[in-house]
Parts: structure tokens; C-alpha cells; sequence
């Protein structure tokens, strides 16, 4: 994105963009039989600089999902005190020397992918007295290339994970493979069924989120019980259109 842009141009078209957006949740619940209230939308900022998530935010979006730690500091720190009912939500790769940064920023870290990255966080978060809500990140496609542990290595270590006092599970979380619609309803069908087993094999544990769906395939994962959808592209690229 250049630094000069027409601000006014590229408002309106995320204004459409996101009326668009807000048609197709819209739907979606209500062929689910769920409320709108029920879903929340994360704009991935990934992408984009300042003055657009000033845009998105004068357009009402209060949620932004960045993946890269340094990054979610930069936009934090930038952003924050102008805009400090703003919340930050850490959705990619966590490296190990930048969780520290994180902690007391990150609303919800999307991403704990394995037991390893999960006792770093619980041990960092005692050392500053607080307790971070985290969703667990499954690889439900089994595709290589996408992050996550397998649904066998996450039934493995959950005990292990609940035990951890400063980390708060509230749910899971997975990217399905883009290009089969079919194919990703499928993804958000299995996870939402996943965490219906977790919850029964551990009554005492409550896994009320799913954060799944991006920009292509949100309406499928509304339809399979997402309560946080993550888009990018829709909203930020005046080009995409869903
Ligand atoms: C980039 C990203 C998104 C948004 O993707 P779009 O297709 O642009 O909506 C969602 N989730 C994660 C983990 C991402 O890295």
C-alpha cells in the first residue's frame, strides 16, 4: 500500500466492502439459526499500514488480528492511545523471544500451536501476574504447510494444557485449505466437532470459541459455528471482492 492514498476513495470502497461483508454474516446466521451478536469479525491488518486501520476503525471495526508479534507492538503502540477501546489480536507464528511482547497487549493469542510455545506463555504471563486467553491452533486439513498441532497430538496434550494456570483456553482455531469451499466446510465441520469431544471428555473446560473463516470462506465457516471470523483482504484491498 503507498503512503499517500486517497483516503476518501478508499473509504467509501471499505465502506461498501464492508456493508457487503456485514450482508453475508448477515445471512449465513440466519440460515444457521444463529444471531449476528454470536460472531464477532477480527479485521487482519496484516496487510496494511496506520491510516487504513484508522479507516476501518472510523467504519465501526474494533477488532484487528495481526500476525506477527513486532508488528502487533508496532500497531499497538501507534495506535492505542487515540484509539484505546481497540483490540489486538495475535493470529500467526509465535517465536519464542518475542511472546514476551505480547503479554498485556494481545487480547487473545489465536496461535498456540504447540505444547512448547504454551508453557512459554503460561510461565511468562505468572511471571507478570496475569492470565492470557488463548485458542488453540489444530491443523485440522492435515496439509503440510498450514501450522497447528494434528487433532491426535492436541487430544494428547490437553491435559498437560489445562494445567497450565496462567494460559486460558477459550476455544480452537484453523485455517481450512483455500480453493474448495466444500473442502473448508468440511475443516470448520471437523474443529467445531473436535472441540465438541474436548468438552465432553473435560466437563470442567468451556471451549465457547471458534476462530475460523477468512476472507473466502466465511459464510461456510459461520454455517459450522465460527464465533470469530478473521478477514483480511476483503476488507483492506479495494480490489478483492467476495
Ligand atoms: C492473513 C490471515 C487471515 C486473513 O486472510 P484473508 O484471506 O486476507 O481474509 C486470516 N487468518 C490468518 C491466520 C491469516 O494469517
Amino acid at each position: 500500500m503507498p503512503e499517500e492514498f486517497d483516503r476518501k476513495a478508499y473509504k467509501r470502497a471499505m465502506s461498501e466492502a464492508i456493508n457487503h461483508i456485514e450482508e453475508r454474516i448477515h445471512e449465513a446466521c440466519e440460515v444457521s439459526g444463529r444471531a449476528r451478536s454470536e460472531v464477532k469479525l477480527i479485521a487482519v491488518s496484516k496487510t496494511v499500514d496506520l491510516a487504513q486501520v484508522e479507516v476501518a476503525y472510523e467504519l465501526g471495526l474494533r477488532y484487528l488480528g495481526e500476525n506477527r508479534p513486532q508488528e502487533l507492538v508496532r500497531k499497538y503502540e501507534g495506535l492505542i492511545g487515540n484509539y484505546p477501546d481497540l483490540h489486538f489480536h495475535m493470529i500467526g507464528n509465535l517465536q519464542s523471544n518475542k511472546i514476551n511482547s505480547l503479554l498485556g497487549k494481545a487480547e487473545l493469542i489465536h496461535s498456540v500451536s504447540f505444547l512448547k510455545p504454551a508453557k512459554q506463555i503460561n510461565t511468562r504471563a505468572a511471571r507478570e501476574d496475569l492470565v492470557q486467553d488463548v485458542l488453540l491452533e489444530v491443523n485440522i486439513s492435515g496439509e503440510k504447510s498450514k501450522e497447528g498441532m494434528s487433532s491426535s497430538e492436541l487430544k494428547e496434550s490437553f491435559e498437560e494444557l489445562l494445567s497450565l494456570d496462567n494460559l486460558h483456553i477459550i476455544g480452537l482455531m484453523t485455517m481450512a485449505p483455500q480453493g474448495d469451499l466444500g473442502v473448508a466446510e468440511k475443516c470448520f465441520e471437523d474443529l467445531r466437532m473436535l472441540r465438541d469431544s474436548l468438552e465432553d471428555a473435560y466437563p470442567s473446560c468451556e471451549l465457547s470459541e471458534l476462530s475460523m473463516g477468512m476472507s473466502e470462506d466465511f459464510s461456510q465457516a459461520i454455517r459450522q459455528g465460527a464465533t470469530i471470523i478473521r478477514l483480511g483482504r476483503s476488507i483492506f484491498d479495494p480490489q478483492f471482492r467476495v
